[in-house]
């Protein structure tokens, strides 16, 4: 279902830089979902809806002092901003998140090959997205608070589950570091 909805309002076209960050092999659909309606500013950020005049005050639900905006949230919020450093220090991406403009761009230049670590790259991106997104709206509407852990824990499960599902992957070290840094085992690696 969600497959078919992202086709029905996505526009079909190779120009759309993004596409390949949003949606790409073995992808979780879910998460794809939610990082589609990222890049589309579709979510309805606490900015947004002060406009519309659903909610009185626009503050981050991160307790970080700010007001909520797509920039914001992703990822110049601190708390969410630690998430995503956290995981790309895993992957040895030596970088300070920034706002989605910025971020957003960064991942389509950075992430559009289709070798392992960019394909472990996107794959924790959207879980990311998906968790932090999700997180924001317990926070909001069900008074449920997952600290820093929990959520990475979270996150790290979406991920190992998947890397766990592929039959090879290339044999070179980088790669080999990668899947050590999950401790799953060499046994994946192509002869
Ligand atoms: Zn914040």
């Amino acid at each position: 279902m969600i497959r078919e909805a992202w086709y029905a309002i996505t526009p079909q076209s190779s120009t759309v830089e993004w596409w390949k960050i949003g949606w790409f092999p073995r992808s979780i659909p879910k998460h794809c979902f939610c990082i589609w309606l990222t890049f589309c500013e579709a979510h309805r950020t606490l900015n947004k809806m002060v406009r519309w005049g659903l909610v009185p005050i626009n503050r981050c639900e991160f307790i970080c002092g700010q007001g909520e905006s797509i920039d914001h949230f992703f990822f110049e919020c601190t708390f969410i901003a630690r998430i995503w450093n956290h995981f790309l220090l895993l992957y040895r991406f030596r970088r300070r998140p920034s706002g989605w403009h910025v971020e957003s761009e960064w991942c389509s230049q950075r992430l559009k090959g289709n070798d392992f670590k960019s394909w472990l790259t996107k794959l924790t991106l959207a879980a990311v997205i998906y968790h932090s997104w999700q997180e924001r709206n317990n926070r909001l509407y069900n008074n449920f608070v997952r600290s820093f852990e929990c959520l990475v824990s979270g996150i790290g499960d979406n991920v190992v589950d998947k890397c766990r599902g592929l039959t090879q992957v290339d044999d070179n070290p980088t790669n080999r570091e990668l899947l050590s840094n999950w401790n799953l085992q060499p046994i994946l690696l192509t002869l």
